[in-house]
């Protein structure tokens, strides 16, 4: 090999399908578990990752399913007996054992074997139109060179094509092996680390790939350059950039804010739980479930817990965060809020905090921010309004957010 072309496939990869494999079991991993997280909420995190793979699996989103499935093992196998109270729920791992035994083990063995299925039949492709523009490559060189000849000819009455041109462009007799070097273009399986974001809905369309009647296997996904998108960046706001979309109806802030209004009036927080659904990889909030609590001038505390879940049971509602007034203060997350946020955040990376402040008619929508914010916090001992450190930022404004004047939010208000 020369060393030119030993340069030129340094970083490239043609995707072969374990491998395609292996990055997609890879994204099923999950965080440590924080054991002051109660092991309840990474329970119910679970059922929501089951009501989100049964959404994947009706769409034909099979990779995202199956992520969901490796994250729900990898979860209830093995990292959730490091959590001190792991005794405790005893009877819910039997049903959770249930699960993984009827339906997360076989249906993620039956996506596998799609999967693998699948990608075998993209390499071959892939491989095979590598080849066939390789060949046309060569062809319109030949015709180059023929036209430069035959026009040399004409001015200097003689052939100058080397003898052995014709061997090295002969369709014929070329390799059956692609040049790796021309392997410019990656068809890159594995872009979408939470499942989410715009990078994750270029994997629809070679969904479809599954259903092409032809049994033809085209791949549709737009290729990119790898040097220009690194694969394990941990920058926030790459990180951020791959979280899926959250629609948000318009008048949701509008609604909560007159739910909100007697305790504003008194200066007292309320608070809600923004709860919805996922489709065609958006998640849209529908719900505001208003649970018993008790505020104050500025925190709010969330009683019966247990009614949200039943309410979010009986729809069939995934967790996407939560909205709070601030009666008197700002729009911002005080230390107490950065708190609160992590657990959202810990069991759905999407899950946003908004923040009303009628008092200066404003709204904040955060996040921690996804790769320093949320570790920091996760480490905090603290407890109660305590000081952190601003820089870096703890948290930001959620760019995965999107407003929905089309639809209204639904209320549940459990005050009464
Ligand atoms: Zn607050
Ligand atoms: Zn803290």
């Amino acid at each position: 090999m020369s060393s030119s072309k030993a340069i030129n496939n340094m970083g490239m990869g043609i995707v072969e399908p374990q491998e395609r494999m292996h990055n997609l079991i890879n994204f099923g991993k999950v965080n440590e578990i924080d054991p002051k997280q109660s092991i309840y909420r990474y329970y119910r995190s679970g059922t929501e990752m089951l009501r989100m793979a049964h959404v994947y699996l009706n769409e034909k989103n099979h990779e995202n399913a199956f992520i969901l499935y490796m994250k729900y093992l990898t979860l209830f196998v093995e990292k959730i007996r490091t959590h001190p109270d792991f005794p405790s729920i005893k009877s819910e791992m039997k049903t959770i054992n249930k699960l993984i035994k009827e339906e997360v083990m076989p249906t993620s063995e039956k996506l596998r074997l799609k999967l693998l299925d699948r990608y075998q039949r993209e390499y071959e492709q892939f491989l095979a139109n590598k080849e066939a523009e390789r060949v046309r490559e060569l062809e319109r060189e030949k015709e180059r060179r023929q036209r430069e000849a035959a026009s040399n000819n004409s001015t200097h009455g003689s052939s100058i094509i080397p003898a052995n041109l014709h061997v090295q462009i002969d369709p014929e007799n070329t390799p059956s092996a692609p040049d790796l070097g021309l392997l410019d273009q990656v068809v890159y399986p594995n872009d979408f680390p939470t499942g989410g974001g715009q990078k994750s809905n270029l994997l629809l369309p070679s969904d479809s790939v599954d259903r092409d009647s032809k049994g033809m296997s085209i791949p549709t996904k737009p290729s990119f350059d790898r040097s220009q998108k690194p694969q394990y960046e941990r920058s926030d706001s790459l990180l951020a950039g791959s979280l899926r979309m959250v629609v948000i109806p318009q008048n949701t802030m509008d609604i909560f804010l007159q739910l909100a209004k007697s305790n504003t009036a008194k200066n007292i927080e309320t608070c809600g739980i923004l709860a919805g659904s996922l489709a065609k990889n958006r998640l849209h909030i529908t719900h505001i479930i208003i649970p018993k609590q008790h505020g104050t001038p500025d925190s709010c505390n969330t009683m019966n817990e247990e009614e949200i879940f039943e309410i979010q049971d009986d729809q069939n509602l995934i967790t996407l965060g939560w909205i709070h007034t601030h009666p008197s203060q700002t729009a911002f997350l005080s230390s107490v809020d950065l708190h609160t946020q992590l657990a959202y955040q810990l069991m759905m990376p999407e899950a946003i905090a908004i923040v009303c402040a009628p008092k200066y008619q404003t709204t904040g929508f955060f996040i921690l921010t996804p790769n320093y914010g949320l570790h920091y916090i996760a480490e905090c001992r603290q407890s109660g309004f305590h000081p952190h450190p601003n820089d870096p930022p703890l948290f930001m404004e959620a760019q995965h957010i999107q407003m929905d004047a089309g639809q209204k939010i639904k209320v549940v208000d459990l005050r009464r």
